[in-house]
């Protein structure tokens, strides 16, 4: 599924709608506002091709933010990481890459306009106090016994919780709203906190931070933002970014939330993300198992795929969980259009062509990718010792088994047909090799007397094929929501302990020979493969199985 020409959705109906009214002179500003406290998973990626689509269609731009409010958990990684992987998918900020802690300054000013307004003042309750005095969705919170403290007081103590004169955690500005709102964003929400932390930006300027609340709204005002695009669970923030919009008296950008992205046996929470890291129940960030962007580039998933997708699922206010199936059905779909097939064998059985002569090779002709003529052939030898799958040749054939066994005859991809004649085994019965007879007529893959075979499977010359480790995947977790779990459980529960399955000793054909890191390719009936970056410098190149070739996605469209 190629980009359409006019895309529709709730968010472009809206901005089409403004703009009509604006006689089209409005001009539209979006931005992806990270938290760089991890890496970007493929629910950020449906954030920015919204985002950066927007701005494209309507002409309009589209700012990079970090909202990196939170120097306990961000770091320099993590900004370098998520810039790389923006660039990655496609797209481009430009110059307009901005750093919320480019604004403490400005929203320290601001909330000094909120305390000479009486709108916020500081307040001596501690962390545990004020979640208490908050009250709950049922009850009505209590009123900080600070809140009736002058603006000069507010300002001078203020002034003093940023020149560090308390301890951390001692004091926090609060917003001034309403106790007793239903709405418990609005119960006093906490501007600032004290926090001798160094910021990976502002280093130790600032022992005060702003929280996310106070520093995420005033930012899209100060960038302009015309639409504030975010995801569901802001929806109850926004009565607080209008209030404090207002009581600013400074531009209002429109914010608008949709349904976040969630895929079956999956997680999208950074926080368990990292814990996986950390716990070391994945390799890292870009273990290829992980629903991140790099680990998805790491599996060989292409960055157009994850835009078509991305397009495909589109937005909407509903909450919902997308098959994995779905994914992997536009991977296999982009990967089939570029990828060159080739002929690798993962688990190999020896088999030898006992009417070949010795000592003789010839080079057979191969196509590179069906789907693409311009894509052209290249040469594949061929001898008297091949390897074929093990999972090609049945010693006791059952009745839906149609490849080799002995007696029976099919081809091979590009070459010959051949029977098998014998096995051999060792003392513990173990099949350690295959004798065939290969019909000379048949090259090329038919036979002149219209003979017919029920398979074609692929295979390596033995001497001229390149070893290879393949690391083939499955779901990370048991559960389509590895978050639910038993009373008293954890994600890990549902941890599939299955999911990576290394194969070494595989054998490759050797057009293979300098493949890189990140390079694709269909295995021909395996599925597609792209290079690890382990690869780099070894005699033995690996390969991560980043898709078989089933597309279950297409088999459930047409049954259902
Ligand atoms: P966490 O996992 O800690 O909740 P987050 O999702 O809040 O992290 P941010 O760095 O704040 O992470 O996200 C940046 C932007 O990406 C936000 O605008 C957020 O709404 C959007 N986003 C995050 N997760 C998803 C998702 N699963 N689907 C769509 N958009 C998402
Ligand atoms: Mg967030």
């Amino acid at each position: 599924m190629d980009e359409i020409a006019e895309k529709s959705d709730f968010i472009r109906d809206i901005i089409r709608e403004d703009l009509g009214k604006s006689k089209n002179t409005k001009k539209i500003y979006t931005r992806f506002p990270p938290e760089p406290n991890g890496y970007l998973h493929i629910g950020h990626a449906k954030a920015i091709c919204l985002n950066f689509g927007i701005a494209e269609e309507f002409n309009g731009k589209c700012n990079l933010r970090f909202d990196d409010t939170n120097p306990t958990k961000e770091e320099l990684e993590y900004v370098q990481s998520i810039k790389k992987d923006i660039k990655w998918l496609g797209f481009d900020w430009g110059q307009q890459e901005y750093y919320a802690s480019d604004y403490f300054e400005k929203l320290f000013e601001f909330a000094l306009i909120l305390i000479k307004k009486g709108k916020a003042y500081v307040c001596d309750l501690s962390a545990d106090e004020i979640r208490s005095y908050r009250g709950t969705l049922t009850s009505p919170g209590i009123q900080s016994p600070y809140r009736g403290r002058s603006i000069e007081e507010n300002l001078l103590l203020f002034g003093q919780m940023r020149d560090g004169l308390f301890a951390d955690g001692e004091r926090v500005l609060r917003a001034k709203i309403d106790m007793s709102s239903p709405n418990l964003n609005m119960r006093d929400p906490i501007m600032y906190r004290i926090l001798r932390s160094s910021h990976h930006r502002t280093g130790d300027k600032w022992c005060i931070y702003p929280t996310y609340d106070w520093a995420h709204g005033q930012s899209d005002s100060i960038e302009n933002i015309t639409y504030s695009i975010c995801t569901l669970e802001f929806e109850d923030h926004r009565p607080l970014y209008d209030w404090f919009i207002e009581a600013l008296g400074i531009h209002h950008p429109r914010q608008i939330e949709f349904a976040r992205l969630n895929l079956t046996y999956t997680v999208m929470s950074k926080r368990v993300l990292l814990e996986m890291v950390e716990k070391k129940y994945v390799s890292g960030w870009d273990d290829p198992r992980m629903p991140t962007i790099t680990g998805m580039r790491r599996r060989g998933y292409t960055p157009q795929a994850i835009r078509n997708f991305c397009q495909q699922i589109g937005v909407s206010k509903a909450d919902s969980t997308i098959d994995m199936a779905f994914l992997e059905h536009f991977i296999r779909e982009d990967l089939n259009k570029k990828t060159h097939r080739v002929m690798g064998v993962i688990k190999p059985l020896k088999v030898i062509l006992d009417n070949y002569p010795a000592g003789a090779q010839e080079e057979l002709d191969a196509i590179n990718n069906p789907e693409d003529i311009e894509a052209g052939t290249r040469k594949v030898p061929f001898s008297k010792t091949l390897y074929i799958e093990q999972d090609d040749f049945m010693e006791d054939p059952h009745p839906k088994f149609y490849r080799l066994s002995v007696g029976r005859e099919v081809r091979l991809r590009y070459a010959y047909f051949i029977r098998c004649t014998e096995v051999v085994k060792d003392k513990d019965g173990k099949i350690v090799e295959i004798h065939c007879s290969y019909d000379p007529l048949t090259k090329g893959g038919d036979a002149p007397d219209g003979r017919k075979v029920k398979a074609t499977i692929h295979w390596v010359s033995a001497e001229h094929s390149l070893p290879a480790e393949v690391r083939l995947y499955a779901n990370l977790f048991n559960n389509i929501n590895p978050l639910k779990t038993e009373e008293g459980g954890n994600f890990k529960d549902n941890l599939n302990p299955d999911s990576l399955q290394t194969v070494k000793g595989c054998r490759l054909e050797p057009s293979l020979r300098g493949a890189k890191p990140g390079d694709t390719y269909q295995f021909e009936r395996m599925g597609y493969f792209c290079v690890d970056p382990d690869s780099q410098n070894q005699e033995t190149l690996i390969f991560n199985r980043t898709v078989t070739l089933k597309d279950d996605w297409a088999k459930i469209k047409t049954a259902g």
